[in-house]
């Protein structure tokens, strides 16, 4: 089938669903101009692997080198916009009855793009906590590293590290938006990060039309109903257009 004629499949799949769901990773951000944790040139951060940044361990270790990993990644949050992908996706919430937006992104793209129904599986960099006495305040953008809480205890990303739980109530409401869904998303994630990925199975189990959109082929390719070798960024304003 043609990227067309998919896209019109998926439109006519979404045309009669009263409840959708979507899962993205961080690949619906590289329109964006925003880096993968996996692919590419860019994924490492000055010769560092991202994944032995994202520990606890890591900010116990050096908490101010993890800072400056998030501090650069804010600062580039900030320089971003949204790209057509989120703003499709933005549009699907507002054309069907109930559409919830999972994503594993903490860049906050698809607040800022209009999404509302939205569950940040792993948190956003927007705030921070403090590692003591569990305050929640806006990220400081400058000044010590790490920055510190009016108690005095470290601040910390409100981001979910690996190793850590996922914020209280997030995977339950993921869940059931996944196992309500008539037609499920998943777009821009390399699907191996657990439990987030799992997810996939839940909606497909629950007997969702499940769409995947990445330019490459990923552990969930096969549960997926259609999978399209495409940019996020060009096949769902595809999609939008043809509902
Ligand atoms: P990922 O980097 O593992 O995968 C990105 C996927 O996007 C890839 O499969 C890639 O093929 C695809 N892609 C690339 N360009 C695309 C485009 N234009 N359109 C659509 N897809 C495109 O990212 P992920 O799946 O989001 O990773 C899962 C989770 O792993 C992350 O959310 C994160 O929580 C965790 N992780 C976190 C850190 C951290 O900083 N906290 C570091 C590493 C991993
Ligand atoms: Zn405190």
């Amino acid at each position: 089938m043609s990227f067309q004629a998919q896209a019109r499949a998926v439109a006519d799949r979404l045309r009669t669903a009263t409840r959708a769901a979507a899962l993205s990773g961080a690949g619906m951000s590289v329109e964006s101009g925003l880096p993968t944790f996996r692919s590419g040139s860019r994924a490492l951060w000055r010769n560092r692997d991202p994944m032995t940044l994202a520990t606890p361990e890591a900010f116990a270790r050096d908490p101010a080198l993890v800072w400056e990993w998030y501090r650069e990644r804010l600062r580039a949050h900030g320089a971003a916009t949204p790209n057509p992908g989120h703003l499709a996706l933005a549009e699907l919430e507002r054309r069907i009855a109930t559409f919830t937006l999972i994503t594993q992104n903490v860049d906050g793209l698809h607040l800022r793009a209009g999404s509302r129904d939205v569950i940040e599986l792993h948190g956003d960099v927007r705030t921070s906590r403090c590692a003591s006495c569990a305050t929640r305040v806006p990220t400081p953008l400058d000044g010590e590293l790490p920055p510190r809480c009016a108690c005095g205890g470290p601040l910390r990303p409100n981001v979910v590290w690996f190793g850590e739980p996922l914020p209280p109530g997030a995977y339950e409401r993921a869940w059931e938006a996944a196992a309500g869904s008539e037609v499920f998303i998943v777009a821009g994630t390399s699907a191996v990060v657990f439990p987030a990925a799992g997810l996939v199975q839940v909606a497909r189990e629950a007997g969702a039309f499940v769409v995947e959109i990445n330019p490459d082929e990923t552990p969930a390719t096969s549960s997926c109903d259609v999978s399209m070798r495409a940019a996020s960024g060009a096949f769902l304003p595809l999609v939008v257009e043809l509902l």
